[in-house]
Parts: C-alpha cells; structure tokens; sequence
C-alpha cells in the first residue's frame, strides 16, 4: 500500500531546537467518553495531558442520543447481552471481548452514577429502554434522548476536578512522534504555542470517529478519523475498516445540520414513505420499517435510484398529532425550523454515516502494536463489534476500554523513571508547492466520491473509481506540508479513504454493515477474515 502513499512519515516540518517541548506521563488525545474515562483511571500522583481538538465537549459522546447498554435489570443477563453483541456482530467479534465488556459494563455505569451522570429514572428505578437487537430493556438513557450530553457533563466536571489532569483545548494532534518503533509521545498544534513537541511515558489515542469523511453524516464536524490516519503513520495496525454503520434516517434539508432522526420514530409507527407518498419498505424485507439498520438503509438506497429522488420521507401524519409534537420534542423543533410540522407534512430523510466498527488493533487491555501506544473507544477495533454493532454498545465499550488502557498505561508509566530530555527527531521542510490548492473544493469531492462509490452499497466498480481518484488526489495533497487543521485533516481523510476502498474491495462478500451488490451473499470461507493494513 505504501507506494500509493507519497506523504511522508510526518505531515508537518519539525526540528527539536526549534518547538517548546512538554513533558507528560500520560499523554490523551481526544476528549470524548473513552478519553476522559482513560484519564480518570490514570493514578493521581501521575500526570495526565488530554488534548483536544476543539472545544472540550465537541465529540461523538456529546451527541450520542439513545443511551449506553448495560444488564442493570435482575431480569436481565450477561449471558442474554452477550449473545445478542454476538448475534448482532455476526462472525467476526471476539467472544472474550464482548464477555469481558457485558461482564465490566454494569460497574462502570455505576461508576458514572457516583460521578454525577443523572439517568432518567422510573418508580427511583433507572429507566431501562430496549432498543433493536437487544433481547431485554437493558438500555440507561438520560435527559430523554440526549445522553451523551448528561453523560459528558458529569464526566467532564469530575476531570476539571482533579489536579493531575491537565486539557489543552483547539489543540490538533498532528503526528505520533516514534522512536525506534516505540511511541515517546506527540506533535500537536495549536494557535498558543503553535507546533508543541509532548514527550509522553505513555500515549492514549482517543480521538473518535470517522463519519466526516462521507457527504451524509449523523457525526460532527471533529470526527474526520484523524486518529487513525495518524496510528497507520507511526506504524500501528489497522483492522476492518471496511465495516461502517450507516444510521438510515438522518435529516435531509439543505442547509439543516444532519441530525439523526432517532430509531424510536419508526418504533412508535412512522412509515417510510417515497417521493409519491408509497410506503416502499414492504417490498424489502417483511419487518417493514422495523427491519434492522442496514437492512433499512439499503432499502432507502435503493428506493431512491428507483425513485429518481435524492431522500425518502418518514410520514406520521396518520398518528395522534398532538401525542406525535410530545412524544418527540427535539426533532419537532428542528423540523419547525424549516416550516415542517411533524404531526402532518412528511420529514425528508437519508441514511448517513454514523459509527466506524474497524479501527486500530487493540489487544483485552487496549494495548496496540506499537509498544508505548494505547488505544479506546471508537478509534480502536477492539472485538467487541465485530460486522455490525449492537446499538448503544458503543459508549459501553468507551468507558470500560477507557477504564482499561487508562489503568494500563498508568501502571506502564510508573515503571520508567522522569527524563526531561527530548529526542533528536524532526522532519524536513519541503519546498512549497507552486499554486495554493483549494482544500475545500477537494474535502467536498471526497466526501461526495466515499458517499458514492463506498457508501450504503458498494461494488468492485465503483470502488475500483473510488481508488483512482483518491489515487489522484493523494499524488499532489499529500506532497504538501501545510500549515493549518483543514489542510492536515485533508491529507489525513484521503489517507483514511484510500484503506476503506482498499479494505472494501478485498471484502468480496457481504457481512454485517459491508453491502457488496455485486456480491449479495455472506462467504462462508471469509467467516474469521480479518483484513488489516500495517504501513
Ligand atoms: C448522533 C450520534 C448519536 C449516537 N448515539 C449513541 C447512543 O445512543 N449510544 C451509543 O452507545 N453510542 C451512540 N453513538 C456513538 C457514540 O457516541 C460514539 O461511538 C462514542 O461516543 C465514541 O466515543 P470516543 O470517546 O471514542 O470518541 P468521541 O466521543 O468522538 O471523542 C473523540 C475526541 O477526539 C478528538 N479528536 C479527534 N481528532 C483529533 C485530533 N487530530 N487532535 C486532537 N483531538 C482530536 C475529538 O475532538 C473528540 O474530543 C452516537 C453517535 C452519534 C454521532
């Protein structure tokens, strides 16, 4: 793969005589569930440096609606969670993955209760929901549905409580630094001290998703993948990066932000609706609009190119107006925005990209294969999702990987003595290219390629298409060193493109959220199929 890779080790020049240096025990990057739970399980007498790119509260986590899985029910079992995170993820979790997170979750979620977090409760009992693919009501939500939201809340303020930690916000990681295939630590960026050398005992990578490379996204503007363009760089293995979860109603109005437009709707009765007003999920698959995630996102696809339209709609207009305006208080407002009553006019939707089950390898303790790095939450493919994720599994396995590899790095960090020395790592300036690049025309192109050719459905054609223009794109973007986030998080989407076609491709099956229309059948033979890149 490294030939189509012109980009250096490292995005930016850098000389040690010439950036302030930072030292750090434990150096975070991300601010989202998994980051802040890692530094929250670093000892106190060590210290921790979270980095992040925006503000502290801009992350997946913030955004995550529905609620965080757990047995906290005694009609409940981890035996029963456990075979539904198998039976979702098809063949490809790690069983004692999955055993380890069900088992380790319930305490955790405890935890963020003493923590603060509020979790809407019934009768003082949490109120436990079930959502699709969960055998029991197992699911804690909280402020209705803006859990992360609580969620952070409270974990953020027990983080500003603790003296050893230490957040640098808008601050952009740029690059590992690596010395002699061990991580020592990061390059990062920002407006203060411009590029800042951290030499760290230990680094946790944090830093989230990857939605923000596709055109339709339920995920924020800092969820560009970042991370794991970064770890291919330094050298760290990547592994199914191929399995993306695509939620199938996100709001479609132009200029409207993306918002998810929550499973619960089609649970409480709204039909999917085309542009003639049919309702069209009847002719895919019997459960209607209760068939699974992708199943409904593949339907919606493919009812779009049938109907020669860009979105289908969800229709309520046949339930209890008033009940419908209460029942969902949050996307009747955002529809009243635009003009649209929710009660009575149809709400244009299309899937969007929403959860990235591939990632960096990490082993039971989020360990990765660079020794001094570790890894959690979305960035990482830790086992527990395997082809498809089981909803509101994911913020579980932020705090108990979180919990992990922050105990683990801790306890690696005490066993290397303080060395206030920077190592003699740097990069080279390139020469500047001749004509400035326009960054946003290319970013908007690639979003809308990866949408296309590697979206909801995909086949060797289009992504054989996909590969050469990002090919293309990749031979003069990643030439350059630019000197600011957007051109840096351009190079790092192409990067990131670039694996997800490759791994696309190589996945001649379809399994879990991976739909290849020119090869509808799962293959028995690729059953345990890993596919990884190592740079
Ligand atoms: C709309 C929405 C609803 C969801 N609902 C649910 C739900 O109900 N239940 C559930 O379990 N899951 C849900 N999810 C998924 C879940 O929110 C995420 O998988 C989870 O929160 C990921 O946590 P994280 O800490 O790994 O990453 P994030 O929370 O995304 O945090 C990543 C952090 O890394 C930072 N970062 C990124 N790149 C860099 C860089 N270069 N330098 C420095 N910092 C960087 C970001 O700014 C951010 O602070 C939802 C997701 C979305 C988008």
């Amino acid at each position: 793969m490294s030939d189509l890779f012109p980009a250096a080790r490292y995005l930016v020049p850098f000389h040690p005589k010439e950036e302030p240096h930072f030292f750090a025990d434990v150096l975070i990057i991300g601010s989202g569930l998994a980051g802040l739970r890692a530094a929250m399980a670093v000892d106190p007498s060590l210290s921790v440096l979270v980095v992040t790119k925006r503000g502290i509260s801009e992350s997946n986590s913030s955004q995550a609606q529905g609620g965080i899985a757990g047995v906290l029910s005694p009609q409940d079992t981890i035996e029963e969670h456990y075979a539904d995170t198998l039976t979702a993820g098809g063949s490809l979790c790690d069983p004692e993955v999955v055993r380890r997170v069900v088992t380790d979750g319930p305490d955790e979620i405890r935890r963020l209760i003493e923590w603060g977090a509020q979790f809407d409760t019934d009768d003082g009992e949490i109120d436990l929901t079930r959502e699709g693919g969960h055998s029991h009501r197992r699911v804690a939500h909280a402020l209705g549905d803006a859990t992360g939201k609580e969620i952070m809340r409270a974990v953020t303020q027990r983080v500003q409580s603790l003296d050893n930690i230490d957040v640098w916000e808008h601050t952009f990681t740029l690059d590992l630094l690596t010395d002699e295939g061990e991580c020592r630590g990061a390059l990062v960026w920002n407006s203060r001290h411009g590029k800042t050398l951290i030499w760290a005992k230990q680094t946790i990578l944090a830093s989230g998703g990857l939605g923000q490379i596709y055109r339709e996204t339920t995920n924020p503007d800092v969820a560009t993948g970042d991370g794991l363009a970064i770890a291919y760089r330094a050298g760290a293995e990547l592994q199914d990066l191929e399995f993306v979860q695509f939620h199938p109603t996100v709001l479609y109005i132009a200029g409207s932000s993306r918002s998810l437009i929550t499973e619960a709707i089609r649970g409480e009765g709204a039909y999917l609706v085309d542009r003639n007003g049919r309702r069209f999920m009847t002719d895919y698959d019997p459960r209607a609009e209760l068939a699974p995630r992708d199943v409904v996102s593949s339907s919606i696809v493919k009812q779009m190119e049938r109907s020669r339209h860009p979105n289908v709609y969800l229709d309520l207009s046949h339930l209890d107006g008033p009940w419908v305006r209460t029942r969902f208080p949050g996307i009747a407002e955002t529809c009243a925005k635009f003009g649209l009553d929710i009660a009575k006019d149809r709400i244009p939707v299309r899937p969007g990209a929403h959860y990235a089950m591939g990632g960096i390898s990490v082993d039971a303790d989020g360990r990765t294969s660079v020794p001094g790095l570790w890894g959690a939450g979305e960035v990482t493919s830790s086992g527990l999702h395997g082809a498809n994720r089981l909803a509101s599994n994911s913020l579980l396995e932020a705090i108990v990987y979180g919990s992990a590899a922050g105990q683990g790095a801790s306890a690696a960090a005490h066993k290397i003595d303080d060395d206030y020395r920077a190592l003699p790592l740097s990069n080279p300036t390139l020469p500047p290219q001749d004509d400035p690049l326009d960054l946003w025309d290319i970013r908007n192109s690639l979003k809308s390629l990866m949408w296309r050719d590697a979206g909801v459905t995909r086949d060797a054609y289009a992504l054989s298409d996909a590969a050469s223009h990002i090919q293309l794109w990749s031979s003069y973007v990643l030439r350059n060193q630019f000197d600011d986030p957007s051109g840096w998080e351009l190079q790092n989407m192409l990067c990131l493109s670039r694996l997800i076609v490759e791994a696309a491709s190589r996945r001649n099956e379809t399994r879990g959220c991976h739909v290849r229309t020119d090869h509808p059948e799962m293959d028995p033979q690729q059953e345990d199929r890993h596919i990884t890149f190592l740079r």
